[in-house]
Order: C-alpha cells, then structure tokens, then sequence
C-alpha cells in the first residue's frame, strides 16, 4: 500500500515560484528538513530500500545530495562520495561536462574513490531533465562500478528524465 510517511514529506517541501528566474518553480527541501519527523521518514524510507542491496558507494551530488547522502551511508554501511562543481576536489579527478538550459556544466569525482565492483546509490535532491544524474551515473560507469538505482526525494515527471538514465532504476518519493 501507499507509504503513509509520504504525504508528509511532501506537504513539508516548499515550493516557490520564480526562482531562481522566472517560470521556474523551485521545490525548496530546507523545508522539509525543519521538520524532523519528515527528515527522519525521508531518511529511513531510503535505508528500508537498500540496506538489504549490496550498495558499496552512496555517491551525493553537489549540493543537496550531500544533505541526504551521508545519513544513508552511514546507515547502510556504505562509503559516500561527493560528487562536486568543479574545481572543489582537490585530489586527482575524472570529470563530465551535462548540459544546463544554457550552456554547460562539469562534475567531478576523485579518482580512486569509486572502484570497479562497487555497487553504486546516486543520490540528490531532485530529477528534473536528468542531466544532473546521468553526469554522475557517467562518472561512476566510467570508474567500472555499477548504478544499482539513482534516488531523489522529488521528480518533475514533465520534464521526462528518466528517459535519459535508459535502463538504470530512479526511485522517487514525490513528485512535484
Ligand atoms: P536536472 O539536471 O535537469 O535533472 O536538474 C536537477 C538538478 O537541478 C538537481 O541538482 C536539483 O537540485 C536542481 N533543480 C532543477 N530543477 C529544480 C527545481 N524546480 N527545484 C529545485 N531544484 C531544482
């Protein structure tokens, strides 16, 4: 049946209109995280999903992917990786240029944090077009491990990114 928990997380998003430009509703998870039974939810109902699936890696994207990323880790015994905005590492690193509405954007990963074998959670706050997550599913692929599932609490299904992560699952909470 329905997750209970999840009318909740999804009344504690804010959403504001028009930013950071016009057109653009913003979902606003700082939000959800003032509500603690929400944050926790959000948190446990991700640990429920994966303790059990051999995830070696939780790899968080810059910059709200480091908010629920390392909660899970922990929880599931796993190691987490940030994946950042260039020029943040400062170790050896492999990047993926994706493209915004205008131009471009790069990420990063540290060489050596993902190896070949681990098994890999994605995780951020939101999908839109995709973009975001299939640059660091690339970066991890690249590495030689495997996208078990890409996870965000909030996807905008008009926007059809999961066609762009072809066969790897996304698992979403709530849609806006
Ligand atoms: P995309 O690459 O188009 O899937 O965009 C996803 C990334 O942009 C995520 O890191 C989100 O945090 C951010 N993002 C895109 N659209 C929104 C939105 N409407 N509200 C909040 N964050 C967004």
């Amino acid at each position: 049946g329905k997750d209970h928990r999840l009318a909740r997380i999804s009344s504690s998003i804010r959403v504001i209109p028009d930013f950071p430009k016009p057109g653009i509703m913003f979902q606003d998870i700082t939000t959800l995280l003032l509500d603690h039974k929400a944050f926790r939810d959000t948190i446990d109902i991700f640990v429920e999903r994966y303790r059990e699936k051999n995830i070696s890696i939780v790899a968080g994207i810059e910059a709200r992917g480091f908010i629920f990323g390392p909660p899970i880790a922990l929880a599931i015994g796993a190691k987490f990786v940030p994946m950042r905005k260039p020029k943040k590492l400062p170790g050896e690193v492999i990047s993926e240029e994706y493209a915004l509405e205008y131009g471009t954007d790069k990420m990063e990963m540290h060489v050596g944090a993902v190896q070949p074998g681990d098994r890999a959670l994605v995780i951020d706050d939101l999908i839109a077009t995709g973009g975001t997550l299939c640059a660091a599913v690339r970066l991890i692929e690249r590495a030689g491990a495997e996208v078990v599932e890409c996870a965000c609490v909030i996807e905008l299904p008009e926007l059809k990114g999961r066609e762009r992560l072809g066969d790897r699952p996304v698992f979403v909470l709530v849609k806006g």
